[in-house]
């Protein structure tokens, strides 16, 4: 990867669990030439989470009898294992994400931030930081952590995001979360925790949120638990309420509801609303869904840009969403297949992908359904 532009048969953008876990599965194909680009160091998403973040999806080291640790992006490593814990932070989980790269010698470059991207004859340019360089095969896997969503109102400014690092030092006083799903129930049982006395308001109550057993759409067991305990502490307010505007009032932020309420926040109101597809400079290479993710193709590849593969949380297909790492990681060894396929190499070998339960290739048969 130099100015003297070589052509490799694949680039991956990123190096969080969806970059790394590609890359080793492009890693398994005999004589395919291939890197990753990062803007930051590996794993750097996870290093600039705050502190007292960690996983809500537990590892467990099961990997020995077919159920491989639901955070691991290899079929043979278990954060579990390597870490010795069950809800890894983010400092951890990057050693992990350190430690494959280093084990499977993945070859990644730091502190090369992809700047622009564009077609050519035989693939994509692009420029970095670091460099020009050229590939046949782009998979774009740089994550939504760039992309924070602030609530659609008036004064949304005014509000910290959740994953802001001012918003997780402790609040003296009242405080208003805007958000009910997982990361505004994280924060909202952070600070309760801590003393607060936190309102969220969320006017699809997703803490009440139905009878499906999948997680993209229900409180992980271990929020639902946490919510349980603040619940009980008589400092949490759940209100089925959209908010609607925020604005300064002395030294007080006032949220306006759309039931015509105002709750009032002694700090600045945290907006625990998501995050974007994150498609920096290949935005304009992708459709966009009438819901607003980029529209793919039943191989992960982009609808208008052929060989332009997304890897990672922004994936939906039909209304299936692929944003854990245990979902996602289902579709690295298809695209590294597809990608391998089309060099004309041996792809036999992530057929053990499969083997672990990390290869979905038909996605007609997705989907979480349990009788109890
Ligand atoms: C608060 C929170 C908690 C979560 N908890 C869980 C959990 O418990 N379990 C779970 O499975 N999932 C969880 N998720 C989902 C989470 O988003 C993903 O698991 C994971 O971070 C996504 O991995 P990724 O590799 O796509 O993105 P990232 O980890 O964000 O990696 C993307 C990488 O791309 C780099 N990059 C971006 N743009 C460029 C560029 N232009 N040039 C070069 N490099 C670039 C970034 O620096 C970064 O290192 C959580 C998400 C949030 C927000």
């Amino acid at each position: 990867m130099t100015s003297t532009r070589p052509a490799l048969d694949a680039l991956v953008v990123g190096a969080g669990p969806a970059g790394i876990g590609t890359a080793l599965a492009l890693a398994s194909i005999p004589d395919l030439t291939f890197g990753v680009l990062e803007r930051g160091q590996i794993g750097q998403t996870f290093l600039d989470w705050p502190e007292a973040q960690t996983f809500l999806t537990p590892s467990f080291t099961g990997n020995g009898f077919g159920a491989t640790d639901l955070n691991a992006v290899h079929p043979e490593t278990s954060p579990a294992f390597s870490l010795g814990v069950d809800y890894p932070t983010g400092r951890e989980y990057a050693k992990y994400l350190r430690s494959v790269c280093a084990h499977f010698r993945v070859p990644v470059m730091d502190d090369a931030e992809v700047t622009h991207v564009s077609t050519t004859d035989g693939g994509f340019a692009l420029q970095t930081t670091r460099g020009d360089v050229e590939t046949r095969a782009l998979v774009w896997a740089g994550g939504e952590f760039a992309d924070p969503r602030r609530p659609r109102l008036s004064g949304n400014s005014l509000t910290d995001h959740s994953m802001d690092p001012a918003s997780w030092p402790p609040r003296t006083g009242h405080l208003v979360v805007i958000g009910g799903y997982e990361s505004g129930i994280d924060i909202t049982c952070h600070h309760v925790e801590r003393g607060t006395h936190v309102t969220v308001v969320d006017g699809s109550t997703p803490w009440d949120a139905g009878t499906g057993s999948d997680p993209s759409f229900r409180l992980a067991p271990r929020s639902r638990r946490r919510l349980e305990h603040a619940r009980a502490s008589s400092r949490l307010t759940l209100v089925a309420s959209h908010a609607t505007a925020v604005k300064r009032s002395g030294d007080s932020w006032v949220v306006s509801l759309d039931n015509g309420a105002k709750v009032t926040s002694d700090s600045p109101p945290i907006s625990a609303t998501g995050f974007g597809p994150g498609l920096g400079p290949v935005v304009a290479l992708f459709e966009t869904r009438p819901d607003g993710w980029p529209a793919l193709d039943n191989d992960d590849q982009s609808t208008i840009t052929p060989g332009l593969f997304l890897s990672g949380p922004a994936i939906r297909h039909g209304g299936l969403k692929f944003c854990f790492v245990y979902k996602f990681r289902q579709r690295f060894a298809h695209i590294a297949r597809v990608i391998g396929e089309r060099a004309d190499k041996d792809t036999s070998a992530l057929e053990a992908y499969r083997a672990a339960g990390m290869l979905t290739d038909d996605l007609s048969c997705c989907g979480v359904e349990c009788a109890c």
